[in-house]
């Protein structure tokens, strides 16, 4: 009993998200049982049945940490992140979603009326032609039916709550979360709130073992496949577009390690203020044409620039969105 007093409360809880994160958290095998032994998970609605009314009843700050993942996308999200910001001592956004919106973040590129037009009304597979769509409240026989508000915009999550850390990545490395669970665990003095935990302060390239060197002559990007990579040489030097540079390291470049390009899922380091931006210069810097049109002309081998720049950080970004 004694041993249980000292136990932390854990909770772990989605937004708009994949279901990525929450794996990531089983996926550190039998360390669970470490983890268990120190905590009591009080709230996670992929693994237990406690109600929102459960979480909203527990006194405040009783929670000692929870594990955000998703970003904020619609009214049930936001209220969520609001009750769990009021009841847990460290709210730590979760992975890339989040952290800098991730992918369901990529829909800022569009609006609430457009995807809801091509879901309801457009795609391949819908047959609805009375044109009806969701709505928010439904009167039934047992009583009143309600389904969230869907928003316009996707957020993160420090654009709707404080938030005390980040711990990025699509989703973050499983090894990172047990280190900063123990360290929450063991006292261990915390690094300053606002900061970037379970990850490195260098970019991926600095942990990249490909070799580099200063060359500055590349006139066009190719997809991965269009390509054979020598398997030895830094991707973006054989036109292989790897966004390496402007990404905050930690994941044991474990894209480039199985010959994959770096997407960003980690973000931007903390003086990088546009991870986009930051991309875009890079890049710039390594072509080999210097004039406007030539320049132009590379950028347009790469298919979806807006999309492959802003992949995770879309509603992070000092773009935000799509202007519609
Ligand atoms: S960060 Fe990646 S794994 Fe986690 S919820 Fe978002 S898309 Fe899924
Ligand atoms: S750009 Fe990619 S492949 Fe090249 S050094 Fe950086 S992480 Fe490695």
């Amino acid at each position: 009993m004694g041993k249980d007093k000292a136990k932390l409360k854990m909770a772990i809880y989605w937004g708009a998200a994949c279901g990525g994160c929450c794996v990531s958290v089983l996926d550190i095998h039998e360390t669970l049982f470490t983890v268990i032994e120190h905590a009591d998970l009080v709230f996670w609605p992929i693994a237990l049945d406690t109600k929102y009314s459960d979480v909203e009843e527990m006194p405040d700050q009783s929670i000692d940490i929870t594990l955000f993942n998703g970003a904020v996308r619609n009214s049930e999200n936001e209220h969520m992140a609001r009750v769990l910001r009021q009841k847990s001592r460290l709210l730590i956004a979760y992975g890339s979603c989040a952290h800098m919106g991730g992918i369901p973040g990529l829909a800022n590129f569009s609006n609430k009326e457009a995807i809801f037009r091509r879901v309801y009304e457009e795609s391949e597979s819908t047959v609805n032609p009375d044109k009806i769509r969701p709505l928010e409240e439904v009167m039934v026989a047992e009583g009143t039916l309600h389904l969230p508000h869907f928003y316009n915009d996707v957020m993160t999550l420090d654009q709707v709550v404080d938030v005390d850390y980040y711990l990025p990545g699509c989703p973050p490395q499983s090894e990172r979360l047990v280190e900063v669970f123990l360290a929450v665990v063991n006292g261990t003095e915390l690094p300053p709130k606002g900061s970037v935990v379970g990850a490195s302060s260098l970019v991926q390239c600095d942990e990249c073992k490909r070799k580099k060197s200063e060359k500055k002559d590349i006139k066009r990007f190719y997809r991965p496949w269009e390509v054979v990579d020598d398997g030895e040489t830094c991707l973006n030097e054989q036109g292989i577009l790897c966004l390496g540079p402007a990404t905050r390291g930690g994941c044991g470049v474990r894209c480039v390690v199985g010959n994959a390009p770096c997407r960003g899922c980690y973000g931007p380091l903390d003086d990088i203020s546009d991870f986009g931006g930051k991309m875009m210069s890079v890049i710039a810097s390594m072509l080999e044409g210097k004039e406007e049109a030539e320049i132009e002309e590379a950028i347009e081998t790469v298919v979806d620039p807006a999309g492959t720049f802003y992949r995770y950080s879309l509603p992070g970004s000092k773009l935000r969105r799509k202007q519609l």
